[in-house]
């Protein structure tokens, strides 16, 4: 059976990497009829937070990438780990060590002088034919692996194909530390293993610690699941995504009115593609995600292609949604509208936004008092249409139905009284009621509006 897995470590919110990584995992496992497994990598207890928890489910219930199971806590199965951790111990795979940090400065020290990679030097490790000091009085010792020494470690990667990594370049690896917590390369395997998961698709800066994670499935007599690593996604910068360089989490994303259908198709296509797709549902991606078409080479972060699938989505997204929505993203703004005052003005803006907040953006003008800038005032509404203004302000008091046929008869009217152009009349009005000089159709827009409230607009500067 297909299993995957996600595995943050609760140290903040939800990153776009790591999204992108569960993504990939959730719609793996979707598209094979599988199950995807959310588990959280606590044992960092300094850094590892509830509120991070939180935060990271929030943003993957809007991502809305479902989990089978989870979230399973690592330091909630410490016991476990400690039992395997004795059982490879006894069965002579790994081994207590005293050496102190004084020690292995020496010891690297040395081996930098004689022109050697510093690994550590397998000073505690039980041999045949090898005597073992007494363990030193009052040194809590660390755990480590007793990593082949000969060999090959080798992975057909999903992502970059065949990688062989010879066991004399990596050392034997500490898995528990002096307070008997597991390091995250021991603890992944158990986990991994007792989950039953069968691919790993995770960033590659974890690429390094796959042979020593293989080498312990291995020494455990555990099936190897198959791993892909994911290159790293790149500002548009070309400098690693980093929240110096803008945001990176991705609820800052749904707060800035993202839809969760334009992120995911976004991400989607960060280092994966399905021929000339570009515009794509969920349902899609995971028909088609099927750990083919995954990119070798980095992502680079493009906001420009960012807001041109977001504003796709926004147009195919079902209004009765899209009003509320909106009128959460008004709620952020702190104006206060109802979906039913919201949804019949959607059509008149939708094309000219890239997200909910765009579109919040354009509508809080029926919700609350808008001020015009100084600057716009002092261009447009010059004393010289000031009466065309009010002449217009009149007519429009005066319609009997309120409608956009009467707003624009008011509008000509005005204008052939008047002798201005429709721009020299219409820019003013929208600056006076709308506050700024360019909306859609002006008497699309003025519709919406309450009659006596244009016309109060209108009359008061
Ligand atoms: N906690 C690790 C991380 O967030 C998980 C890596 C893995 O998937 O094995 O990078």
């Amino acid at each position: 059976k297909i299993r995957t897995r996600i595995a943050p470590s609760p140290t903040g919110f939800l990153h776009l990497g790591t999204a992108r990584t569960a993504l990939y995992s959730w719609a793996y496992a979707r598209h094979h009829g599988g199950e995807f497994v959310l588990r959280i990598e606590d044992t960092d207890v300094a850094r590892s937070t509830q509120d991070s928890v939180d935060q990271i489910i929030a943003a993957m219930n809007w991502l809305g990438l479902s989990y089978d199971e989870g979230p399973v806590y690592q330091m909630q199965r410490l016991d476990r780990y400690q039992a395997v951790i004795e059982q490879l111990i006894a069965e002579g795979k790994a081994y207590r060590c005293y050496a102190t940090p004084e020690d292995l400065d020496a010891m690297r020290e040395a081996q930098r002088a004689r022109g050697e990679k510093t690994l550590y030097d397998r000073r505690w490790r039980p041999e045949p034919g090898k005597v073992l000091p007494a363990p030193p009085e009052g040194v809590k010792p660390v755990v480590r692996f007793a990593n082949p020494i000969e060999g090959d470690v080798t992975w057909h990667d999903i992502v970059k194909g065949p990688i062989t990594i010879n066991n004399r370049e990596i050392d034997d690896l500490i898995i528990a530390r002096q307070d008997g917590v597991p390091t995250y390369n021991f603890a992944v395997v158990v986990d991994d293993w007792d989950m039953r998961i069968s691919h790993v698709f995770r960033g590659d800066e974890h690429v390094n610690n796959t042979p020593w994670q293989i080498n312990i499935f291995r020494a455990l007599g555990a099936p190897l699941p198959q791993f892909g690593h994911l290159p790293i996604i790149l500002g548009d910068d070309g400098l690693k995504l980093s929240k110096r360089r803008g945001a990176v989490s991705v609820m800052d994303y749904a707060d800035r009115g993202y839809l969760p259908e334009g992120m995911l198709n976004y991400l989607a296509r960060l280092g994966w593609s399905h021929g000339d797709d570009e515009l794509f549902s969920a349902e899609q991606m995971v028909a088609w995600f099927d750990g083919s078409h995954l990119s070798k080479s980095p992502a680079q972060w493009d906001p420009a292609k960012l807001d041109w699938v977001n504003a796709h989505h926004l147009k195919q997204v079902e209004e009765g949604r899209l009003a509320q929505l909106v009128v959460d993203q008004l709620a952020h703004r702190g104006v206060i509208a109802a979906a039913s005052q919201v949804q019949n003005k959607l059509a008149l803006f939708k094309d000219r936004c890239v997200t909910v907040g765009d579109l919040a953006d354009w509508l809080r003008m029926y919700f609350e008092p808008v001020a015009p800038s100084a600057e716009d005032l002092a261009t447009h509404v010059t004393p010289a249409v000031r009466p065309a203004i009010a002449t217009f302000a009149g007519k429009l008091s005066a319609l009997a139905t309120w409608d956009k046929a009467a707003i624009q008869q008011a509008l000509k009217d005005t204008l052939t009284e008047s002798g201005l152009k429709m721009p020299q009349l219409a820019i003013p009005v929208r600056v006076l009621v709308c506050g700024r000089p360019q909306t859609p159709s002006l008497d699309a827009v003025l519709e919406h509006f309450d009659q006596k409230k244009v016309v109060e607009l209108l009359q008061a500067r």
